[in-house]
């Protein structure tokens, strides 16, 4: 499966990232997750992880917010 085939899977499902920014938008996703609504959505995410967010670090979505935890905190 390919990491577009992943998130593709998951339409429909929530994921998770850490926030990476303190602005509303990267604490709701770090809160409450982001459902992913179609197929535009899924090929959305896809482009923008790993491209990194005004010159912060990485976005990686994860399937919990157990894992996204994991890759939290400046490094
Ligand atoms: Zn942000």
């Amino acid at each position: 499966m390919t990491r577009l085939e992943w998130f593709q899977s998951k339409i429909g499902h929530m994921l998770y990232r850490h926030a990476i920014c303190s602005c509303e938008h990267c604490q709701s996703v770090a809160k409450l997750g982001i459902i992913v609504r179609d197929e535009n959505h899924a090929q959305y995410l896809y482009e923008i992880e790993g491209t990194g967010y005004q010159g912060e670090s990485k976005l990686r979505y994860f399937e919990t917010m157990e894992e996204a935890k994991g890759q939290s905190g400046p490094s």
